[in-house]
């Protein structure tokens, strides 16, 4: 994206009109160059090029590979980038003809960075169609640049690929690509990459039999092209695939050395000695300095002598880690000290290539190499912090009674005393949380963060919000309202600046999808909750009806999933630090009269390991943390919980475990089939499966969202089923909002009438 994000404005900027084709890719080429500087700049021996794009890496393949999918409708004169935006952004004209929706969008791997999908049907062929990745290549070389360049591996972007049509296989159109990836090896090579790296992240998944055989002869017929090639692996350790990746006939194999620190140690015995071995050892999903002596004390073994080339490597692509650590100004200096992005990761490298080539140790090692005395003071730093450590939060956690993650009673016992509480009718209706986020909305919590409003101003001003969205609900004639989140900005933001242990950057954006970053929290200490912190918008909210008002919050596996992370301390004690402030926070919105609690993981999906092999052991961590953050409370505290991206057929026993009374789920797109799902396993408490789909601001009308409630009474009994959308609201606008919910109001009271 470039340091201060040049291309998002870019981007943005071309995409409003405002600058031509011909402006936007040269904000492409000046990103390149400057990044390709700061790599050579920092003593790497290769730059990369192919990495660059200006929607995604993905969508670059496709319109190499050409295979744009033919319900584009392109005819060919349109120009390559005008293709490649309606291919990421779709084409969007109310009641035309021309108008196709975008290139689906998914996470990549277990990162929080979507790729677009690619389509493929039967008939789906392949040709060398982009000059892109080559006229880069020119550049990179007219610069004077040794290049390495990176291309995604034919398997790697099959599998990554949808079916679109039935009855075949992706995996069958491998015979038809191969030709095209020849042809591209064949030609970086003659014009001057020195390297191919070519990744194939899939051989750290469990892959069927069939792909796992296919990648031999597949790289056997690409071994005939003549180009050195690293075949790049990461994000997760290769198990069986390990002696896979060692056969097959490249030059060099990469590891994440990080995520997989067996496989490099067992490559250096497997493989064979003339190849090069990569090794990730700077870890490229994370912002920590790394501890340089243990990385060095690693590379020193031994059993790496053997190789004939040993190349050293962030672990994986630094797409995923901001940019600048140094530019982090508004950060107090030792906080900053202990931070590694982008820039500060490819001084580590340099460090350890000198030190790795010297045979200096101990104190010499640091005072020959300023940045190994850096990682040390900053290790000890960080041992010795305060803010790191919080006497009274281990204390906490020691002392935790067995049965913390247990409600009182079961779920039956907590249902008759909900019911008896709340007396909700049949078929409940409900939101998820938060409602339209106006420009007015947005600009209220600007003017207060600037300083324009004061403290006093800023809550009356919110609670007026609060009191129209309530006025709004009553009207519109839902059971259980909200206060509709207007405070917020983002549902981790939120909650990390009220908790200790947090940190915010500046300028820490990392790509998300597009022209869309992300700037996740840094949680650096032990986390603790100083004071309430939704509690008096609950309140308030609550004061205004007589209808149960929701309190919302944010889960521990989301606040996790969505920072990064400390590293000194296993992931799953970060969590239940969160889980325990949560778990204050919800018995305190409970002392001040709230009856029902949302705590939201939409989250808890996308933090599932690549491999089914750790599933569990997350999965029970995982679990166990919501039920801490939730079992605080008696049994007529109604606790719900909520997610998005719910492909939960194969963790259904999981996410019941969790317990949480009422349980809303994302269905609506995929029409009910994840509900049969819950029916089939006979889920044992109650579920809102999303009736429609507040992706869109298309009005849903009544009798599309009863049928699909008619559908859903057919797997979940009416007494444990609820009405609702599918997420929060806060991306739509009023008017559809409110036709919308009025028809979902209107749904449930014509099945109610029907005696179901
Ligand atoms: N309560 C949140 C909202 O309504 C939930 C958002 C989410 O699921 N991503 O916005
Ligand atoms: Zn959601």
């Amino acid at each position: 994206m470039g340091e201060n994000r040049e291309l998002k404005f870019a981007l943005e900027r071309h995409w409003r009109g405002e600058i031509g084709a011909d402006e936007l890719e040269k904000t492409g080429y000046d990103l390149r160059v400057r990044h390709w500087e700061l790599q050579r700049a920092a003593g790497l021996d290769f730059v990369t090029v192919g990495d660059f794009a200006f929607y995604d890496q993905m969508a670059n393949h496709i319109q190499l590979l050409g295979c744009e999918p033919a319900r584009f409708g392109f005819l060919g004169d349109e120009p390559e980038l005008s293709r490649y935006f309606t291919l990421a952004r779709g084409v969007a004209r109310e009641g035309d003809e021309k108008s196709r929706p975008a290139l689906e969008m998914t996470k990549w791997f277990d990162t929080n960075y979507h790729y677009l999908v690619p389509e493929f049907s039967a008939d789906t062929n392949f040709a060398l169609a982009s000059e892109r990745i080559f006229t880069e290549l020119a550049e990179a070389r007219r610069l004077g640049h040794p290049v390495k360049a990176v291309l995604i591996g034919p398997l790697t972007f099959l599998w990554l690929g949808k079916e679109k049509t039935p009855g075949f296989s992706r995996l069958d159109l491998l015979e038809k690509l191969l030709p095209v990836y020849r042809k591209i090896l064949a030609r970086l090579c003659a014009e001057g990459a020195d390297w191919v790296q070519i990744d194939e992240p899939i051989l750290g998944l469990d892959l069927p039999s069939s792909w796992q055989q296919a990648f031999e002869p597949a790289y056997h017929r690409l071994a005939s092209a003549n180009a050195q090639v690293l075949l790049a692996t990461y994000f997760s350790p290769l198990k069986e695939n390990f002696n896979l990746a060692c056969r097959l006939p490249v030059a060099g194999l990469h590891i994440d050395a990080v995520r997989a620190p067996e496989d490099a140690l067992t490559a250096a015995d497997w493989l064979p000695a003339h190849r090069v071995l990569s090794l990730g050892l700077i870890d490229g999903r994370n912002v920590w300095r790394a501890d340089l002596d243990r990385i060095l004390d690693f590379l020193r073994f031994e059993r790496f002598a053997k190789l004939r080339e040993i190349w050293l490597a962030p672990s994986c692509s630094l797409l995923h880690v901001p940019f600048c650590a140094a530019a982090e100004k508004a950060l107090d200096g030792q906080l900053r000290s202990w931070l590694s992005f982008a820039v500060e990761k490819l001084q580590e490298l340099q460090a350890l290539k000198n030190a790795a080539q010297e045979n200096v140790e101990g104190e010499a090692l640091a005072a020959r190499f300023p940045l190994f005395a850096q990682s040390r003071a900053v290790r000890q730093s960080r041992k010795d912090s305060p803010r790191v450590h919080a006497p009274e939060v281990a204390a906490r956690l020691a002392a935790l009674p067995a049965d913390i993650d247990r409600r009182k009673s079961s779920y039956p016992v907590r249902r008759a005393a909900q019911d008896a509480r709340f007396s909700l009718p049949l078929l409940p209706t409900t939101t998820i949380g938060s409602f339209p986020q106006t420009a007015a909305v947005r600009a209220l919590r600007a003017a207060f963060r600037g300083g324009k409003t004061n403290l006093a101003e800023y809550t009356a001003a919110l609670q007026e919000k609060i009191r129209e969205t309530v006025a709004i609900q009553e009207e519109l004639g839902l059971d259980v309202l909200v206060h509709g989140e207007a405070e917020r900005n983002d549902m981790v933001e939120y909650f990390g600046e009220q908790l200790a242990g947090f940190a915010f950057t500046a300028n820490g954006w990392v790509q998300s999808y597009g022209s869309r970053c992300v700037k996740p929290p840094i949680l650096y200490g032990d986390v603790s909750r100083p004071r309430p912190m939704t509690v008096e918008w609950s309140r308030f909210a609550q004061g205004l009806t007589e209808k149960p008002m929701k309190g919302m919050l944010t889960g521990p596996v989301t606040i996790l999933q969505w920072s990064f992370v400390r590293d000194d301390q296993p992931r799953a004690t970060t969590a239940e630090q969160i889980a325990l402030a949560i778990r204050d926070e919800v018995v305190d919105l409970e002392k001040a009269g709230i009856g029902i609690i949302q705590i939201d993981e939409p989250a808890i999906r996308e933090g599932l390991p690549p491999r089914r092999e750790y599933w569990g052991e997350y999965l029970a961590w995982a679990t166990r943390v919501f039920r801490v953050a939730a079992s605080g409370v008696q049994d007529a505290t109604q606790i719900h919980t909520h997610m998005c991206y719910s492909e939960f057929h194969d963790i259904l026993p999981e996410i019941a475990s969790m317990d949480a009374d009422v349980i809303t789920i994302e269905t609506s797109r995929s029409d009910m089939e994840l509900l049969r799902a819950f029916g089939n396993f006979h889920y044992p408490n109650a579920i809102g499966p999303g009736v429609y789909d507040i992706h869109s601001p298309r009005v849903p009308p009544v009798a599309e969202i009863e049928a699909l409630l008619t559908k859903a009474l057919s797997v979940i009994p009416a007494e444990r089923l609820w009405v609702n959308p599918d997420c929060g609201l806060k991306t739509r606008d009023w008017p559809e909002t409110k036709a919308a919910l009025a028809n979902m109001v209107e749904a449930a009271r014509r099945l109610r009438g029907g005696g179901k």
